[in-house]
């Protein structure tokens, strides 16, 4: 930072003149906080949790969140005045502060890295922000009265469609750099909206809809809305069709939502001018709504209310009896055995207590069908926060949080960071999911355990829910500290699937296999499609084939950047990296020899997609990965795709693997169980095991016996037997005793170092001299390393790594990250790996 010296406002006479400094959080990661002055005459309007700006840097100006108001003046610089205060009451919660400082603690990392992640970028007001017109604003005729200064704005974006303008732009539009205040006006109008990046420019759909006046809401006033309307059917044409539409009586929230306007005037026996005449009249209201980039399904099938079976009664009441002694409670509940009703439950129990909930689910499994179900039953108290949503839907569910309009919020693992301040349950759904974990960037966070700090901090309840629990969580229950409730038996009549492993390499000997099938998955599919039945088919990689191979003098196209081979993509006719996204032609000859003869090796979806669609030509195949689901919403609508029946198999990566609920999926098909097995990483066999077990749950749901087939070379292996008949308890048996013995987590904690450099020399000598700074400071036995990892270059950084492990007690934990921090700053401290960087992860997964 450089230290200007701005011109210092003279001292006034008065003696009993407080001057008030504030410490501020930048969104930037600098290891302490920054203070700044208040001016005098603003003393009242600091907000701890509030929004200042501050000029930072030479030039540029920011928002950050006020952390604490004191009177002593910081001891190294001249503090700068805050230029404006944004906000009257905190958009962070003291509670958030708190776990935000824990976060930072805990994932060694800065509170000014966790607010970035932690705040949608619309609350983070900087130089490089940008406004424009909210597409859904219509000028003539505003919601909200606008002020001088805001009509001015808005005179400004008007000039021509989509444009923009810079902060720097409306300062000198308004002759004033105190403007923020106005901006912040604006957005909450809807006038206007935020954006950093072009790339983030919004631009959202709107849809105009209708729903019935609320005056005639009531009954009584409906039956005389009906006789007015007596002489003219064709209005009572229209209203019956909404009316039959939506349940108005059954749930006032259904005629708050309304229906697409649409609807009524393009209905064939319905006259579109009938419909204007009622909105003409008050009797319907039109209104326009921006559509969502993640479209709730609106299936009216949808029942409002399930009775919960005996077993989901009783395992709610075990849950309920054990919260009364532990605060922590794992629902291990076989795939199907119908874990959201039970947390449905429990959520609306919760909600009569008064108390906030959060209900976490991985993002693959926050689909649409969760969130109509949820929709359905807590209507608009529920939040949704999702990591397709714009920011600006974003700003909503936080601020619909802090106002307590949102009292359960329904999210994927950042919905941990929103202004909860009174949370009495936590749900954490597929506990045991990777994806809670955040890899990259800073902070490197599991929101399960986040979760639990925030439900430590406020007094609530978690309730964790798996098929397969993480090893370290069921290891928690079997302790004794946290409490367990036991599901072994699906919803309803549907049994577990059957599961049978076909041997490959036989297939391969006799020469049987059929591409990459074996003769049984092949006939089985048949059969199953001939029954009209779907299948899932689990191929843990996406592209044609993982790599290319000169038949004549052996050249394998590698990444330029990474040290990968490249992906054969056939449908892009591309190879690509998968681990930067450097991607070039398919070459039609060997660069290196001139040979024609290319020949792709090994298989992965797109492969598998294509070889089915020649093998059944009858069948719909569609493929889901993250080549055919990047486009926004092409996820759903494979899924709806799948669910109405239109595909009859679904090919795909991990994605097929988890929370998908259908009906008709009667075989589940593992292509290669081996790569999944054979990774070089401690929890291997837990995410094989995890893997299978969850994939065989999407087989044979609904009443009729599922079927699983797994693809191996080598069926002999430990771990299918444990898949095969399901048997948790002996699969973690096993691998606990593996984690003792070789001093894993739950018995050591792990903190993984990374050390990143373009030179591969400077990187092994950077992780070299940080090794022997951890091992002076942990001890030889703590620290293991450096080594390079299987791909030991990404993004044109060579890579060495160091494992850490450590005893689990607190004292110990807080005592080793400070002393590595120490070692971290001996090794940036040298000239020579000053462009190094080092990353630490703790807990990695
Ligand atoms: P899990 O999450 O445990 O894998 P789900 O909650 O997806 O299981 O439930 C499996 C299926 O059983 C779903 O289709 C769900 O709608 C249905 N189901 C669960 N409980 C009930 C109930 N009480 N009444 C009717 N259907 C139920
Ligand atoms: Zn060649
Ligand atoms: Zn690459």
């Amino acid at each position: 930072m450089s230290l200007t010296f701005d011109f210092v406002q003279p001292e006034p006479a008065a003696t009993d003149r407080i001057t008030l400094f504030c410490d501020v959080i930048l969104p930037l990661p600098l290891p302490k906080l920054y203070t700044y002055r208040v001016p005098y005459e603003m003393n009242d309007d600091v907000v701890i949790g509030g929004r200042v700006i501050v000029q930072f840097g030479a030039k540029k100006t920011l928002s950050c969140i006020v952390a604490a108001v004191h009177e002593t003046p910081p001891a190294l610089y001249q503090a700068k005045y805050v230029l404006e205060f944004i906000d009257d009451a905190p958009v962070v919660t003291q509670a958030q502060l708190k776990l935000f400082r824990w976060m930072a603690d805990y994932y060694m990392c800065t509170l000014g890295e966790v607010i970035n992640a932690a705040l949608p970028s619309a609350l983070k007001l900087s130089s490089e922000s940008r406004i424009q017109l909210h597409p859904a604003f219509v000028r003539e005729e505003p919601t909200y009265p606008l002020s001088e200064q805001e009509e001015k704005i808005v005179e400004a974006l008007s000039t021509e469609d989509g444009k923009a303008l810079t902060f720097t732009e409306v300062g000198d539009l308004l002759g004033s750099t105190n403007f923020h205040k106005v901006i912040k006006s604006l957005i909450q109008k809807d006038v206007i909206f935020l954006f950093e990046h072009l790339a983030d420019k919004f631009s959202p759909k709107v849809v105009k809809k209708v729903r019935l006046a609320h005056h005639f809401v009531a009954e009584a006033a409906l039956e005389t809305l009906f006789q007015q309307l007596a002489g003219r059917p064709k209005q009572l044409d229209v209203l019956m069709r909404y009316l039959q539409k939506v349940p108005v009586y059954q749930n006032e929230y259904s005629n708050h939502q309304g229906i697409e306007k649409a609807y009524l005037t393009s209905a064939p026996h319905l006259s579109p001018s009938a419909v204007n005449t009622l909105i003409k009249n008050g009797v319907l209201e039109q209104f326009d709504v921006i559509v969502s980039r993640f479209p709730l399904g609106d299936s009216p099938e949808a029942k409002l209310h399930f009775s919960l079976s005996e077993a989901q009664v009783a395992a709610q009441a075990d849950i309920l009896q054990q919260f009364t002694e532990k605060d922590i409670v794992l629902l291990h509940g076989v795939t199907g055995a119908g874990k959201t009703e039970i947390y449905i439950e429990l959520i609306r129990k919760a909600l009569e207590g008064g108390g906030q909930v959060l209900y976490l689910l991985p993002e693959i499994a926050l689909t649409a069908q969760i969130v109509t179900r949820l929709m359905r039953v807590f209507g608009s108290r529920l939040g949704v926060y999702h990591s397709k949503f714009s920011d600006n839907e974003r700003v909503e569910v936080w601020n619909g949080v802090l106002s307590g309009r949102f009292q359960v919020v329904v999210g994927v693992r950042s919905a941990v960071f929103l202004p909860f301040d009174n949370v009495s349950l936590i749900i954490v759904d597929e506990e045991h999911e990777s994806s809670y974990k955040q890899y990259d960037p800073s902070p490197r966070y599991n929101a399960r355990e986040v979760a639990l700090m925030m439900a430590n901090f406020q007094g609530a309840k978690t309730l964790l829910g798996s098929a397969t629990p993480s090893v370290e969580t069921y290891y928690q229950t079997r302790a004794g500290r946290w409490g367990l409730v036991t599901l072994t038996k699906r919803f309803g009549e549907a049994g577990l699937p059957e599961i049978e492993l076909v041997d490959t390499r036989k297939g391969r000997e006799q020469k049987t296999m059929l591409n990459h099938f074996t003769p049984e998955l092949m006939s089985e599919m048949e059969r199953k499609l001939a029954l009209k039945e779907q299948v899932i088919l689990f191929q843990n990689r996406r592209g044609y084939s993982p790599f290319i191979n000169c038949l004549d003098c052996g050249w394998i196209p590698k990444c330029k950047n990474c040290a990968v081979s490249l992906s054969y993509h056939k449908h892009a006719h591309e190879l690509r990296c998968h681990y930067c996204g450097f991607h070039d032609r398919m070459p039609v000859e060997c660069p290196a020899c001139g040979s024609r003869n290319l020949k792709t090796v090994g298989f992965g979806t797109e492969k598998i997609e294509d070889d089915l669609k020649i093998m059944l030509p009858q069948a719909n195949v569609q493929r889901m990965d993250l080549d055919t689901t990047r486009a926004k919403n092409s996820y759903q609508q494979i899924i709806a795709d799948f669910e109405n029946q239109v595909t009859n198999v679904l090919v795909g990566t991990q994605m097929v693997t988890k929370g998908l609920d259908f009906a008709n999926v009667s075989l589940v098909g593992i292509i290669n169980a081996d790569s999944i097995i054979h990774y070089p990483d401690f929890r291997a066999h837990e995410r094989a095991f995890q893997m299978f077990v969850q994939v065989s749950g999407r087989a044979g749901r609904k009443g009729k016996k599922g079927k699983v087939i797994i693809q191996t070379a080598d069926p002999a292996q430990v771990i299918f037997d444990k898949v095969i008949r399901n048997d948790y308890l002996e699969f973690y048996e096993y691998e606990i005793t593996q984690r003792r013995e070789y001093g894993f987590p739950p018995f050591m904690r792990v903190i993984r170092m990374t050390v990143k450099h373009v030179d591969q020399l400077v990187a092994e000598q950077a992780a070299i001299l940080l090794t022997q700074e951890l091992v002076d400071r942990l001890g030889r036995e703590a620290v293991l390393g450096p080594e390079a990892p299987y791909i030991f270059r990404i993004r044109n950084f060579y890579l060495q790594e160091i494992t850490i492990k450590l005893d689990r007690e607190h004292t110990v934990l807080k005592h080793a990250k400070s002393e590595i921090m120490a070692a971290i700053n001996v090794v940036k401290d040298q000239k020579e790996f000053k462009q190094a960087r080092l990353v630490a992860d703790v807990d990695p997964m």
